[in-house]
Order: C-alpha cells, then structure tokens, then sequence
C-alpha cells in the first residue's frame, strides 16, 4: 500500500494540499502542470511540467501512477477518458462532464430529484429576452462553461435591467439563464465516496462571498438539522448516481423556509472545505486522498465550530495578525505575487 504513486491533473492550491496530505499517507505523488513553480510543484514528489491534455503527458502519467485524480473541474473530457482506458482515474470523468456544462449540471441535479434554480438555455440574444420575460425580468445569466468565481455573469434585478446586448456582453458563447433565488443564506456540503460505496459528509458550512469570490465559510451553519439532513441526503444521491470515488463539493442557496436550492457542484476538494483541516481530525485532501487510493474513509466529524477566511490579494498583508492568534491555522499557497483577486492562502480559526 506505500510508495505508490497518485497523480494529479492541476497544479493550483488544492492540488498542493492534494499532495500534503498524500505524503503523510506514504503516496509519492505527480502533478501534471503546464505552470513552472505552481504551488503544488514545491510540496509534490515531481511535476510534469505540460498541457492538461499533452497526449504524451497523459501517457506518462498514465504509466508512472496507480491511480490520477484532478484539482479542478476543467480538465479536458476527452482527456480524462482517454486517461482513464490506461489508469483508474477518480472522480470518474463523467463527474466532469456533468459539472463543465451548467445546463447539463443543472439538468443532472435535477435528474437526481434535487431542485435547482429554473433555467433556459441561452444561444440568442432572442433567447434572452425571451427568458426574462418567463422570469418577470429578473435571473442571472451565466456563461455555460468555464465559469467559476462569479465571472462570466450578469444580474437581471428587474424589468428596468435592460437585456439589449446582453447575449453578446457574455461573449456570445452558449448561456444559461437562471431565475433569481431570494436565498438566506449560501451553504455548501463536502462530502466523500469511497471504492466501497461508503458516503461521508461533513457538516454543511455557511458561505459569505465577496465580489463572487468566497471571503469565510462558517461552521456551524445557521440551518436546521431537517436542512443538514437535506443536504447530505442531496450529496448522497448525487454521488451514487455518478458512481462517484473522491471528494465533492456541492454549494446550495438555504431559503427562509429551509429548504435547499442547489447551485453547482465541483468534483473536487473544494474551497468552502478548507475549515476540515483545523476542525476535523480527517481533512477534505486526506478524504479525497483516502478515498482514491482505495483507502477506507475517515471520520468527517467536526470537533469545533470555526470560520475560515480566504486571503485574497492583498488581505496577506495581514498575516503577522492573523499568526499572532490562539487557536488559528494559518495556510499559504507559496504564490509570490499578490495580484488583486488572488487567493494567497486561508486561515480557520477555532471558535472556543
Ligand atoms: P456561481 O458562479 O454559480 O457560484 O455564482 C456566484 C454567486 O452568485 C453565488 O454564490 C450567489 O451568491 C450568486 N448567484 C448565483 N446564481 C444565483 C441565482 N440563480 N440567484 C441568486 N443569486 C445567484
């Protein structure tokens, strides 16, 4: 079971906390990255330095690891399929495929008896106006593809929100209108599939954005146990129907009757479960780790309550304060400039 190799596809934050908690587990580990000096390549076993769908990258890590797992949604299918003939590849690539596209996202969720916002499918201006005008002149309209942090999106407040050049301001690529959720609050469950079908959730956190980009995910959440419940059963059904092996995150809009909403899902470690480091003894990278390697899952509860803060630019401008806090785990993602909108690192502090 030791001195195996997992690699990974992406070579960002998550992939460095991938290979982290892989080294505590004795995995070696091999990043696939076309960025010299990315964060992963200073805490991983070795890095191939090429494209995410190199045809000879692919081959290599296909023959170098046991078994490839990715650290963000947006690998290539085609790339992962074709992997996956050679290597188990986990989550299955048809995770991705599910989560690349928000229509079909959406249309899967909801396949698997889980709400989600309504939505039209955007290829036309016409289109547009047409969908506004179902939704009273008010939605959200995203890019299908290749959305992530709020960009590549547009607010329709109401009828006054003119939708001229709407289709064309998004770039003209397919879109998809999602009629405006009056949420509560944002919250996001992290939840693990093991080789054996085992699920493992860990408590749903509460989300606050900040220009579209997640600024502090608290736990406990400020929802009933009935929605808790709602939420790991959604995550369940969800990775059941996927087949699923790894970590997910799922982020859900709560409503003021406690019912959920689901928004998106990421087949992956995910930003709202970096908290699972300080308040769990099994974070979300040793889960993910766990579950790919065949590996039983660990225990997802929570020991603290807690919030955990992005640093995002130039907010590590503040790291001697938040260093000199009791209970508090400071994390950096060795990124040497802190360009605005950057994520630099994080920090969860325990609340006791
Ligand atoms: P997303 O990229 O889908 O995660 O959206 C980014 C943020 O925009 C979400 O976290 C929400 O705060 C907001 N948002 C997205 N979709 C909707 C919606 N249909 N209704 C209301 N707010 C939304």
């Amino acid at each position: 079971m030791t001195e195996k190799t997992i690699g990974i596809i992406g070579g960002g934050q998550l992939g460095r906390m991938l290979a982290m908690a892989a080294a505590r587990l004795n995995f070696r580990t091999l990043i696939l990255e076309p960025q010299v000096d990315c964060p992963a390549a200073h805490v991983a076993s070795e890095q191939i330095v090429a494209a995410y769908d190199d045809p000879a990258a692919l081959a290599e890590l296909a023959r170098r690891c046991d078994v490839v797992t990715y650290e963000f949604e947006n690998v290539p299918v085609h790339a992962a399929e074709k992997l996956a003939a050679d290597v188990d590849v986990y989550p299955p690539p048809k995770a991705l495929e599910m989560a690349q596209d928000r229509l079909t996202e959406k249309r899967f969720i909801n396949g698997c008896g889980i709400p989600t916002a309504r939505f039209h499918a955007i290829d036309s201006q016409a289109d547009l106006e047409a969908a506004l005008a179902d939704f009273g002149g008010q939605g959200v309209l995203k890019t299908r593809r290749l959305g992530y942090d709020g960009k590549g999106q547009r607010v329709y407040r109401s009828t006054a929100d003119s939708p001229e050049g709407g289709y064309a301001a998004l770039g003209g690529v397919p879109l998809i209108l999602e009629s405006f959720v009056s949420f509560d609050r944002e919250i996001s469950i992290i939840a693990a599939r093991g080789f054996d079908g085992a699920v493992a959730c860990y408590d749903p956190a509460e989300n606050v954005h900040r220009d579209g980009i997640l600024h502090t995910s608290t736990l406990p959440a400020g929802i009933s146990e009935q929605t808790a419940v709602a939420a790991r059963e959604a995550a369940d059904r969800i990775l059941t129907a996927l087949g699923y092996v790894g970590v997910i995150g799922i982020e859900f809009f709560a409503l003021s009757d406690g019912s959920l909403i689901a928004n998106e899902m990421a087949p992956r470690v995910h930003n709202s479960g970096h908290w699972t480091e300080a308040a769990c003894v099994i974070s979300q990278f040793e889960q993910h780790i766990r579950a790919v390697a065949g590996l039983p899952l660990g225990n997802p509860q929570r020991h603290s309550a807690c919030v955990m803060t992005n640093l995002i630019g130039d907010d590590i401008l503040a790291l001697p304060e938040w260093l000199s806090l009791d209970d508090t785990l400071v994390h950096l993602y060795g990124k040497s400039e802190a360009r605005p909108g950057r994520k630099m690192g994080h920090v969860t502090q325990l609340l006791r």
